[in-house]
């Protein structure tokens, strides 16, 4: 009955091309935009959360 498997919503910019999503966490770490299939709209794929 842990939390380690909870999926947070947060906010990350495209390293690509700087646009900024709501996305969320896995546990394991992967991002994903809410509302896309997996990547950026640029093709982007790697995304740096915001604090
Ligand atoms: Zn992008």
């Amino acid at each position: 009955m842990s939390n380690s498997t909870a999926i947070v919503r947060r906010t990350a910019v495209c390293e690509n091309c700087g646009s900024a999503f709501a996305v969320r966490v896995w546990p394991d770490g992967r991002i994903r935009p809410i509302g896309s299939p997996a990547n950026c709209p640029c093709g982007g794929t790697d995304f740096r959360l915001l604090s």
